[in-house]
């Protein structure tokens, strides 16, 4: 998986995406990154790349050619069009589906927005898909992507050690995950439950299948309209 991010603070994408397990996926060659300066195509001798509103208001907007003749840039290298991300309040609410869908690409280029935003008629021209981490707002794009391409990586194969886990994860069967437990068996008074360390396979799959569709009904009751659960879970839910 190739990740492209057309942002004015490159150096903030590479720091976050160069650690831990994604970093490790791209010394591996699974995933790789290139964080382009869009103010590396202002065209101006201040590398200016945003300037006023039409019709007043606060704030700068980022201007429609440094952005088009960065993102000319990628699909030229490219030799075709790209999906491209624009990351704003204003698009659907990413969710663990999306990435999924994401994940089949091969390359991706994430456009992160500043100030009050980008020119719109670039957007028109370049965007294939608008995504929101959700709804409040933040002073740029960069952290949206980093959310983006972290879970994206999670699934592109080889990323996690155990490939298993992103399997079993919240969210993957409309159910939150149950909960984890480590060493040591006891702490501070509070045991694991003896189940997981009875080594009866079944019993443990059972008993973490009870707990996410427990905790799903108490956080996330409105994602167990979409869980597939059996006749026997719906009326363990009910009683
Ligand atoms: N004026 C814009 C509006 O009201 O829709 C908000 C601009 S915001 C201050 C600056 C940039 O941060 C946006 O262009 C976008 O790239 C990014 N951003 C802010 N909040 C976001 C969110 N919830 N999801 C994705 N991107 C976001």
């Amino acid at each position: 998986m190739r990740f492209h991010v057309l942002t004015l603070f490159p150096e903030m994408i590479e720091q976050g995406f160069h650690t831990s397990i994604t970093g490790r996926a791209m010394e591996k060659g699974l995933l790789s990154l290139n964080a382009v300066n869009i103010r590396d195509f202002a065209g101006n001798k201040h590398m200016k790349v945003d300037d006023y509103p039409y019709g007043g208001g606060a704030g700068m907007v980022m201007q429609a050619e440094p952005v088009y003749a960065a993102h000319q840039s990628l699909e030229n290298q490219a030799g075709r069009k790209l999906r491209t991300i624009y990351l704003t309040p204003q698009g659907h609410t990413f969710n663990q589906k999306m990435a999924e869908e994401f994940a089949q690409e091969e390359e991706l280029i994430f456009l992160c927005g500043h100030y009050e935003g980008i020119d719109e008629r670039v957007l028109e021209e370049v965007v294939t898909d608008y995504v929101s981490i959700g709804d409040y707002v933040l002073t740029g794009g960069e952290l949206p992507a980093l959310v983006m391409m972290d879970t994206i990586s999670r699934l592109v194969p080889g990323v996690l050690n155990n490939d298993v886990s992103a399997e079993t994860e919240s969210f993957q069967d409309s159910l939150l995950e149950y909960p984890q437990y480590s060493r040591p068996e006891e702490w501070r008074g509070k045991k694991v439950p003896s189940v997981l360390l009875s080594g009866h396979h079944a019993n443990v799959e059972k008993w973490r299948r009870e707990q996410s569709i427990i905790r799903t009904a108490k956080w996330r009751p409105d994602l167990l309209e979409k869980a597939q659960l059996t006749k026997k879970e719906q009326e363990f839910l009910k009683g």
